[in-house]
């Protein structure tokens, strides 16, 4: 993601630098002048509101028992600055440092020659989110492509846990890239929604959780997946075809292990504990007997963003001691929150955040208040020192959406140098996020409950 600057490191610090530093420590001592964002306009619709049967602001048991995942998370990794990177919270004062992800995780990099030689696999150019770094990370994917080499078919694995009526704009990077992934690759895909989870994790009922899974269906289907290579299903319709392989998975997994990976404490209810063994069991194609004609012989590739990592971790760790192969793993960065690249975008939490069924006025409202700017405080100031494009909400924003290259190095260097103002390149990405948002609402609308209800279906999947 880099690629755009082009700024060689000068010696002492850059413009950029000192700026980040600047804000960073404005940061650290906030004062009355900045955050001037978080202020809702009376009248407004609360940014909190969720699109129907979301869950609102956190109670303060809620956050208490998040503060102590916190605590147990730094304790681990015994480190008192660690970034907090959990699967229900992502942390980091500064922005996510990625490398040293990398490094917490145990993960490898995905190096410039694994996306040239997925090219030459696929014969296809590789995805913007490979060829700008957003997937930056990965387990094993090189067995993957060795296997797929040799004439093997592997399958891919995602998930959902539906926590929201609409899709927010960071669940569409796993799912628009495992999309193309099932394309270049022509391979079946396996789809879970994890009512389960939510319904344990959060205040939400079954009911609810049911509901919000149907209407995240639709959504992941406009996201373009082949209906007759792709298995959607529901953890608590589905779980009894799987719960042989949930079975085995739980008796290699101690109380005390998934409590070191996920923290829970002991007021915890005890299906938490259960569940990483629930999100696990699609790693092996043990549970698609019928998707899959009884095929046991293929390898899991699971697109996601890093904050699962720990539960494929655990999974890792069980599949040789049940005689299964490992499930690989290509894995993302974050999409960043409106307000800042400190964490990531969630529908579960008090940030405003952007949903895919949102209308034009209320992107454009939300950019043009929240979106974080790494511009100028004052025209002058953009036009002395430019903008710092490595906190800048819209540039990352419009890193993630715009297919050109070009446009995009041109943009980097017109409002990294001071020439492009800050609201110009709000407006531009209220454009291009309308314009996406627009072409999604359309394939959405066209989806059919019919439709949905063949994904959903158990059937043999064509490869
Ligand atoms: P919520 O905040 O609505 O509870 P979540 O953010 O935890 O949801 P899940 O539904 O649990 O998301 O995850 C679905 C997939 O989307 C996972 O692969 C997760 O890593 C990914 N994901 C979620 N948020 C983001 C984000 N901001 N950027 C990139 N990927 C994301
Ligand atoms: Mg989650």
């Amino acid at each position: 993601p880099k690629a755009t600057k082009e700024e060689p490191k000068k010696e002492g610090k850059s413009k950029n630098q000192l700026k980040k530093e600047k804000k960073l420590a404005e940061k650290a001592a906030p004062k009355e002048t900045k955050p001037k964002q978080k202020q809702a306009k009376p009248g407004k619709p609360s940014v909190t509101a969720r699109p129907e049967g979301g869950s609102a602001m956190p109670s303060d048991s809620d956050l208490l028992l998040r503060q102590a995942k916190y605590a147990h998370f730094t304790a681990i990794n015994g480190d008192a600055n660690a970034q907090k990177v959990t699967p229900w919270d992502v942390e980091a004062e500064g922005g996510v440092d990625y490398d040293k992800l990398i490094v917490t995780f145990g993960t490898s990099q995905l190096t410039k020659d694994l996306v040239t030689r997925i090219e030459k696999l696929t014969g296809v150019r590789a995805h913007r989110y490979l060829r700008r770094g957003y997937f930056f990370s990965h387990r094993e994917l090189n067995e993957i492509l060795d296997h797929y080499e040799k004439g093997n078919k592997f399958y891919l694995y995602t998930g959902r846990g539906p926590s929201s009526g609409s899709l927010h704009m960071g669940h569409l990077i796993p799912f628009t890239f495992t999309a193309w992934l099932q394309k270049v690759f022509n391979v079946p895909l396996v789809i879970q929604l994890t009512d389960d989870e939510k319904y344990l994790f959060k205040e939400q009922t079954l009911e609810q959780s049911e509901h919000m899974a149907m209407e995240n269906a639709k959504d992941i289907i406009a996201c373009g997946f082949d209906m007759k290579k792709t298995f959607i299903f529901r953890n608590s319709d589905y779980i009894g075809t799987m719960y042989p392989e949930i079975l085995k998975i739980q008796k290699c997994v101690t109380y005390n292990q998934v409590r070191g990976i996920f923290g829970f404490t002991g007021s915890d209810n005890i299906g938490k504990s259960a569940f990483p063994a629930i999100q696990a069991a699609p790693s092996f194609p043990q549970c698609f007997p019928i998707p899959f004609h009884n095929r046991t012989d293929m390898r899991c590739l699971i697109p996601c963003a890093i904050d699962q990592d720990p539960y494929f971790r655990m999974t890792r760790d069980v599949a040789p001691r049940i005689g299964y192969a490992k499930p690989a793993l290509i894995l993302s960065k974050f999409f960043p929150a409106l307000e800042g690249a400190t964490t990531k975008m969630s529908s579960s939490g008090p940030s405003p955040t952007i949903y895919v069924s949102d209308t034009a006025e209320e992107v454009a409202d939300k950019v043009r208040r929240y979106a974080f700017s790494g511009g100028g405080e004052s025209k002058a100031d953009q036009e002395k020192y430019g903008a710092n494009l490595d906190v800048d909400i819209p540039y990352q924003y419009l890193t993630f959406l715009v297919e050109d290259d070009v446009e995009l190095v041109t943009l980097a260097k017109e409002y990294g140098e001071g020439r492009m103002m800050s609201g110009q390149v709000k407006e531009r990405l209220i454009t291009v996020m309308n314009a996406f948002n627009a072409d999604f609402q359309k394939k959405r609308a066209a989806v059919t409950d019919e439709q949905v209800r063949q994904f959903m279906t158990v059937r043999p999947l064509e490869f």
